[in-house]
């Protein structure tokens, strides 16, 4: 593994400018809202969302790659009455401390079953070439990332997704709905928290955090395209920075879960 680069964060713990992402117009992508769904407005309670997504899709099934998003979403879904899976793609190229926080969450939420899915994958496993992340993101992530789960799903046949996306994330982010129509149904209970709020319950309630997240890795992805977020930038910046690419796939694009 390379070294992580960390120099250029600056978290308002340390006294940086804060990384507060602003409110901005919407952007063409994001998903229809579900107009069959009830009418949550932006000062909606997640617990309310997540407990109509629980009797609307009792199957529903939640992916999380434990990010600051994921784990709030986690511990909002545990107080609604969730006791489904959490499914996790092991693409072979997590940070240590993001594997360390999926055992420190199993450890807290033993009422919840933490699926892994492609356990034990690493640079080296044949799945592609050890380095396609630099010379073909789209085709990486498509099989390490989103293969596995679309396969996993496609088994599973759940009518809903519990997802922990928000719209100040990112720009490709900024409108979407609590409830996402589809063949699946998107259900996006942190739609309208703030990065600050999210910190604000983490804090309030002794979140098992990714402690890469407190040196500016405001989004965790691979170690291989990830590095801490800079002043002013969108919390998903660090996320394939330089490489043109936002999203990984599983949200976005023509294999969008
Ligand atoms: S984030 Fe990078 S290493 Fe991870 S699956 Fe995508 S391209 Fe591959």
């Amino acid at each position: 593994m390379t070294a992580v680069d960390r120099s250029d964060v600056h978290t308002p713990e340390q006294g940086g400018s804060p990384l507060t992402t602003k409110p901005r117009a919407p952007r063409a992508g994001a998903g229809q809202a579900d107009r069959s769904a009830p009418s949550f407005g932006p000062d909606s309670d997640p617990l309310d969302v997540i407990r109509w997504a629980l009797k609307a899709h009792p199957d529903v099934l939640m992916p999380s790659a434990f990010n600051l998003n994921g784990v709030v979403l986690l511990d909002l879904a545990v107080r609604a009455g969730y006791r489904g899976e959490v499914v996790f793609v092991d693409t072979g190229y997590h940070f240590p401390e993001t594997l360390q926080t999926q055992g420190r969450l199993a450890a807290r939420y033993p009422e919840l079953t933490f699926v892994t899915l492609n356990a034990g994958a690493h640079p080296e496993d044949g799945q592609t070439p050890h380095d396609l992340y630099a010379t073909d993101a789209d085709a990486c992530c498509a099989v390490r990332k989103v293969a596995p789960l679309q396969a996993y799903l496609r088994r599973k046949a759940p009518s809903a997704l519990l997802n922990a996306r928000s719209r100040d994330q990112a720009a490709t982010r900024a409108d979407i709905p609590f409830v996402e129509a589809g063949a699946r149904v998107k259900v996006n209970p942190l739609a309208h928290w703030t990065r600050e709020r999210l910190e604000a319950y983490a804090r309030d309630h002794d979140l098992p955090v990714n402690p890469l997240y407190w040196d500016g890795f405001l989004s965790v992805g691979c170690w291989t395209c990830t590095r801490a977020v800079r002043p002013g930038e969108d919390a998903r910046a660090g996320r394939w920075a330089g490489k043109g690419k936002t999203e990984c796939g599983l949200w976005a694009g023509g294999n969008a879960l």
